[in-house]
């Protein structure tokens, strides 16, 4: 039920915003991986554009931080801050995608920046936790302290199919916001304002709840700054239709992407729900693939498939150097 939601949900945002959405990535500084967000939404700041003429993928993190400047090629070794091997293979994405450029001096590789990373080309980060069903809130009053505590995002949003309370309301945190929404008629409906957190100051970071007491981590407003940055990269790069469509000829492809089965009348998560141990399993070709949801990320979000890049342009900028 959750993964038909969310991806309603995705479709509906993508269709009644101009947000880059994307789903399931880290929302923890100290404890990566313990708390991961549903859907996060990137609302594009005024330098947008400058962004998305680099590449239509993640820049890897450790580039954009590199001491490498425009002007000036640096080795490697100290572009890069990583081991050695892990440090080429970073160098190696970030030429691939067109932010470093690299040349030889001597028998030893230089990289250099082929442009300057755009800084404010995210306005807001907009994290959505989905419980459809309130009734099963699972870890969710966890999950929203956790959010509102560390301030990484700019705002956070509790999406619930379900009546909403007053009740639950008095048991998230009063800065979360909460919306009702309908997958069947893709409409959804503000029950509580999100209130803007702080992103630029510390946060404290919820590790783990006793009985009596709570472990944290005080987590600062550079690190903070660091991790929204590769949140803002991952998700630009990732976008939200992440799933492989299965090989059944009951699975077709939605209008805005999402795998639908025939057999089961609804919208399926292929890896859990399909394969060869479905009663309604028919062999066949994938529905759709990456290139269909390239295509439709391009046609329908302001994200662009396969720049022009910035790195040809700057080759040609120094042959006048
Ligand atoms: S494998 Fe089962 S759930 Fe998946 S599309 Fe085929 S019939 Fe539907």
């Amino acid at each position: 039920m959750e993964f038909g939601f969310e991806l309603a949900l995705c479709a509906h945002l993508e269709a009644a915003t101009d947000w880059v959405l994307a789903r399931q990535l880290g929302g923890a500084v100290a404890a990566p991986g313990s708390r991961i967000v549903d859907i996060v939404g990137l609302v594009p700041g005024p330098a947008f554009d400058e962004r998305t003429r680099i590449t239509d993928r993640t820049i890897p993190p450790k580039a954009v931080e590199s001491d490498a400047g425009v002007g000036e090629a640096v080795p490697v070794a100290e572009a890069v801050d990583a081991r050695p091997d892990r440090a080429r293979g970073i160098a190696d994405a970030a030429v691939d995608r067109g932010f470093f450029t690299e040349e030889r001096h001597g028998g030893t590789r230089y990289v250099r920046k082929a442009t300057r990373y755009p800084d404010d080309w995210v306005d807001e980060l907009v994290a959505i936790e989905n419980k459809p069903d309130l009734g099963r809130p699972g870890d969710l009053r966890r999950q929203l302290r956790v959010d509102a505590s560390l301030a990484l995002f700019d705002r956070v949003v509790l999406a619930t199919e379900s009546h909403v309370t007053g009740a639950h309301l008095n048991r998230i945190p009063e800065s979360v916001g909460v919306w009702r929404f309908r997958p069947a008629a893709g409409e959804h409906e503000v029950i509580r304002e999100a209130t803007p957190l702080d992103t630029d100051g510390p946060g404290v970071e919820l590790l783990a709840e006793h009985p009596g007491r709570t472990d944290v981590a005080i987590v600062s407003a550079d690190e903070k700054a660091e991790k929204r940055r590769r949140i803002a990269e991952r998700a630009y790069g990732k976008g939200w239709r992440t799933y492989a469509f299965p090989g059944c000829d009951n699975c077709g492809a939605t209008a805005d992407g999402r795998p639908r089965c025939a057999h089961f009348d609804r919208v399926v998560d292929p890896a859990s729900d399909c394969g060869e141990s479905c009663s309604g399993w028919q062999p066949g070709d994938p529905a759709s693939g990456d290139d269909d949801a390239a295509a439709l990320r391009d046609a329908r979000t302001p994200w662009e498939r396969d720049p022009p890049g910035v790195a040809r342009r700057q080759a040609g900028l120094d042959r006048f150097g």
